[in-house]
């Protein structure tokens, strides 16, 4: 499904000074897989998950996506391919404050262009599966904040996207709201989506299926 190949990512500080995010990265995910992605801050995490959930490139070797290496895609191309098959969690849930809970689900569609009327059912199935259906009309401000994490959950899943890539998705919560992010991660596993789960936390780390470890930018 996703295959990193060689992949070497370095971030430019200064005229002549560069950093190593990621060095020497081979890892295959496979389709249907929920693997987790451990490490301390500043091992690589992110620029992982950017890399594979194409919202950056890699400065050497190759991303596969599917049969397509995107390496070779313009940003036009690899934006078509990730609003469509991506789905992303962050742990700032960003949600635009003047709209509901229901209406920022929809938004992925009201962005593609493709809303029909139809996709409301789906945004409230989607807000009952994270426990928010009596929610659908409140704004982001009359929620807490693990509700709103449960809101961006929600619509991160609105172009049922195949894989659902999460970045701390669960960083700085409650521990109910944590789990209950964790039980729709387990759920949307066993409905067969493909979910890449970064966090520090070697506990939230073993709920996936596979754990690979980063240090320092290497998989270790
Ligand atoms: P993590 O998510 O595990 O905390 P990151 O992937 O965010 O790690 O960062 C890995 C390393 O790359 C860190 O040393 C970080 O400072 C550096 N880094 C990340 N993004 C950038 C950037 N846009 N420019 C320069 N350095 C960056
Ligand atoms: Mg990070």
């Amino acid at each position: 499904m996703i295959r990193l190949e060689e992949v070497k990512k370095s971030y430019q500080l200064a005229r002549d000074s560069w950093s190593d995010a990621l060095q020497n990265i081979n890892l295959s995910i496979e389709k249907g897989e929920y693997v987790s992605i451990m490490g301390p801050s500043g091992s690589g995490k992110s620029t992982f998950l950017a890399l594979a959930g194409l919202i950056d490139r890699p400065s050497e070797g190759k991303v596969w996506f599917g049969d397509k290496d995107v390496t070779t895609l313009s940003d036009k191309q690899r934006a078509a391919i990730r609003s469509q098959k991506c789905g992303f969690v962050f742990q700032f849930p960003s949600l635009i404050p003047t709209l509901t809970s229901l209406e920022n689900v929809m938004m992925p569609k009201t962005i593609a262009g493709s809303y029909e009327p139809k996709d409301e059912g789906y945004a409230l199935s989607l807000l009952e599966k994270v426990g928010l259906k009596d929610k659908a009309g409140h704004l982001p401000y009359q929620m807490s904040g693990g509700e709103q994490r449960r809101v961006a959950m929600a619509r991160a899943l609105m172009n049922e996207p195949e894989v659902l890539l999460a970045d701390e998705p669960t960083g700085a919560l409650d521990y109910e709201n944590a789990m209950m992010i964790m039980r729709v991660f387990k759920q949307l596993h066993e409905e067969g989506k493909t979910i890449l789960m970064v966090t520090h936390d070697r506990e939230l780390a073993m709920e996936a299926k596979r754990m690979v470890c980063l240090e320092k930018g290497r998989l270790v």
